[in-house]
């Protein structure tokens, strides 16, 4: 089809009208060939990948076309997969250099896994397309003059609002992604709640979880990829609270905010580790190594020498050294009169040092067992005013509460209602949608 018409952009700008392309980016190279009737250098035409024939011998490129596929391997270049496919002539390389030459495709950031394919008509190269990653293909196009020109194909991406919801009965991670939930969501999901819950201990089987994101689909009903969460919500033993995401008009912070306008974020984490068993709690007992009976100032985790430790909250660094029995420690003076302490410590994080500021969620050093400590284990204490507190029992002064501002929290109000008319408008979840996108996306 093409072919009949005139050479250049114009074309391509007929072919868009004709399959009703709408956002695909043209370059024209300036290639030694001579073509009369060359259009100007760089044109912009609009096109959507996914309004293009599934078939991509209706995209103009012949019906006696020839697909020759290849996917990248491990520690090969894209300049060895045109060779492999063995081209007609120096096709193959001027075509890849379209696509390199227009920086739409950089060459050595590709992954092994990535899907080319060479369209073949007799002893000519029409096509060579590279899926670059979901939602957006580069097609390098011979050009009726013998040049290629680069083009981005890209999925114009409708946002679906999904729901998850469920009842915990093995894992969060595990019950969410069968509701078609991906890594990600709960990843997020569990964010939400790092400042409410230890994950690893408080959540349990008949828990109540309901979480809301956006499904990005193209214009065929493909989806592409899942967006951020924007509601996280838990009805379970130890904590019922549910989030709104919001990024603040004045701040433009994002953060997770209860219906009222209270941030999810507290003072200080938890948890200052991810993943660990809790071992020993703060109270009275016997010293597994003195023998005698006293109070333990803190919450023992135990996990693998090297996890990493994380600052509980922001502060300034009071001691990053070896300290008695505590082996490798660390201590960070925080605001409001609250210390927190890390020991055992196998090695510091980088640029912990004394005086220097941490930020909440700042690596500040790893697990390991230096000093009085019969196995790799995080000691974590918590001071209040001076006296150690139950890490695990405290009750933190939270962030930033939205209400004290009326103009903003009726901002917030906004994005809330809208996500509570989703919340009672879907339906349960849909069987075909969930098993049709759990499969993990292209490489
Ligand atoms: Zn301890």
């Amino acid at each position: 089809m093409l072919k009949t018409m005139s050479a250049g952009t114009r074309s391509l700008f007929a072919l868009g009208a004709l399959i009703g392309l709408s956002s695909v980016t043209v370059l024209t190279l300036e290639l030694e060939t001579e073509t009369p009737d060359a259009e100007p250098v760089e044109e912009v035409v609009t096109a959507s990948l996914a309004s293009l024939p599934v078939d991509p011998e209706d995209f103009g490129l012949g019906a006696a076309l020839e697909v020759r596929p290849a996917t990248l391997k491990r520690r090969e270049t894209l300049s060895d997969l045109v060779n492999r496919l063995d081209l007609p002539g120096n096709d193959g390389h001027q075509a890849l250099y379209s696509l390199t030459r227009s920086e739409l495709l950089n060459a050595r950031r590709v992954r092994p896994g990535l899907e080319v394919k060479a369209h073949v008509e007799g002893d000519t190269l029409n096509a060579l397309s590279v899926d670059l990653e979901p939602g957006r293909r580069l097609m390098a196009k011979r050009m009726p003059g013998g040049e290629y020109k680069a083009f981005a194909l890209d999925s114009q991406l409708i946002p679906t609002p999904y729901i998850v919801k469920g009842s915990i009965e093995t894992s969060l991670y595990q019950d969410a992604q069968e509701l078609g939930a991906e890594d990600q969501q709960v990843v997020d999901f569990a964010q939400v709640f790092a400042y409410d819950l230890d994950f690893q201990r408080e959540v349990h089987p008949g828990d109540e979880f309901e979480m809301v994101f956006d499904v990005l689909m193209d214009e065929r009903g493909n989806v592409i990829r899942r967006g951020d969460v924007l509601y996280a919500s838990l009805n379970g033993k130890a904590v019922t609270k549910s989030f709104y995401r919001f990024t603040t008009p004045d701040e433009k912070v994002t953060d997770y905010f209860q219906a009222n306008g209270e941030s999810s974020t507290k003072f200080l984490m938890k948890t200052p580790i991810n993943g660990a068993r809790l071992s020993s709690r703060f109270g009275k007992r016997r010293h597994p190594i003195s023998g005698y009976t006293r109070l333990h100032k803190g919450t023992d985790f135990a996990a693998p020498t090297g996890t990493p430790i994380y600052a509980a909250g922001n502060g300034v660094v009071e001691r990053a050294s070896r300290y008695g029995g505590y082996g490798h420690y660390v201590r960070i003076r925080h605001a409001k009169g609250y210390k927190t302490a890390y020991a055992h410590m196998s090695r510091y994080g980088r640029g912990v040092r004394s005086g220097r500021s941490v930020r909440q969620g700042q690596i500040i050093g790893y697990v390991g067992s230096t000093g009085a400590s019969t196995g790799p284990h995080l000691h974590y204490e918590v001071y209040k005013n001076g006296k150690p507190v139950d890490a695990m029992r405290l009750k933190l002064p939270t962030g930033r509460k939205l209400a004290m501002d009326p103009e903003i929290f009726e901002v917030f109000e906004v994005e809330r209602d809208r996500v509570d008319a989703i919340r009672a408008t879907q339906q349960a979840p849909d069987e075909s949608f969930v098993t049709a996108s759990v499969a993990p996306p292209a490489p």
